[in-house]
């Protein structure tokens, strides 16, 4: 049984899908949770659900690839909670499409959704996190980081890059006691696989050895896992949960 009833966590992107996912499994876990995403009415509902868990919970509006912003959500949950035990970056987006007809401003936007709110995220909490000589921070990355995808130029970019961050900020921050992971997610189902038309899940289906697409919350167990004391000498990795797709 995993406890986490003194800890305080935030989750980027949590209105819904598998951060929503995330901050329920957190909160089960008794932690605190601060959900932040730049749609706050979804952020509301998630923190209201969490709230009848018997948790603290906190709504929060920012738009992470904002410097601004992530810095005004920072204080706002480190003024409320106290401290920050756990950063999820979860946030993400896509905007597929072939290289060759790839618009510059889309492949910018989910370079700076995806990857620099990480990036403006861990600099954030590592100071209140070395101040503590404790924390965890888990990236959600993709296996399309590892495996490149068709179509997805900008979004397997910005997922390897989260994977380069991770290690990095994982060597700067071990010595402080603070782990950084990645969770690496296969195909799952979520509003961002729900625009794949039938015959393409099916496709990407009968390439995963288990021969299913995964749930919101085979992703959030693996967080959960990261993020409690299970994994206090767990840092710098890349946890694949994905069928087997990677292997
Ligand atoms: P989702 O259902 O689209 O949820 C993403 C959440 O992030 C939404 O609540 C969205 O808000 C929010 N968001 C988008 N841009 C933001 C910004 N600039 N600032 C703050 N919040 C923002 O996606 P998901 O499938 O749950 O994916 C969550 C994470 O898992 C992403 O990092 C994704 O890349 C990764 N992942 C997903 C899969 C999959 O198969 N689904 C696979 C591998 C990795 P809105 O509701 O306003 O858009």
């Amino acid at each position: 049984m995993i406890d986490l009833t003194s800890k305080a966590a935030l989750v980027t992107g949590g209105g819904r899908g598998i951060g929503r996912e995330i901050a329920l499994r957190l909160a089960q876990a008794g932690c605190s949770v601060a959900v932040s995403d730049i749609d706050i009415a979804t952020a509301q509902t998630t923190a209201q659900e969490l709230e009848q868990l018997g948790v603290k919970a906190l709504a929060v509006k920012a738009n992470v690839a904002d410097a601004v912003e992530v810095e005004g959500m920072f204080k706002e949950v480190l003024g409320a909670f106290g401290t920050l035990d756990i950063l999820v970056n979860n946030a993400g987006i896509t905007r597929d499409g072939l290289l060759v007809r790839m618009k510059e401003e889309d492949w910018d936007l989910v370079l700076q959704v995806n990857l620099k709110s990480a990036f403006l995220c861990c600099k954030e909490v590592a100071r209140s996190m070395m101040k503590a000589r404790s924390g965890k921070i888990i990236n959600i990355a993709s296996v399309v980081g590892l495996m490149g995808n068709f179509g997805q130029a900008n979004y397997s970019a910005s997922k390897a890059g989260l994977i380069g961050l991770t290690k990095t900020v994982a060597r700067e921050l071990a010595g402080r006691s603070i782990c950084v992971n990645a969770v690496a997610p296969g195909f799952i189902k979520t509003a961002m696989t729900d625009k794949l038309s039938d015959t393409d899940k099916e496709k990407l289906s009968s390439n995963i050895p288990m021969q299913k697409l995964g749930s919101a919350a085979d992703v959030a167990n693996a967080v959960l896992f990261l993020a409690s004391p299970l994994a206090d000498y767990i840092t710098g990795q890349v946890l694949t949960v994905d069928g087997g797709l990677v292997m």
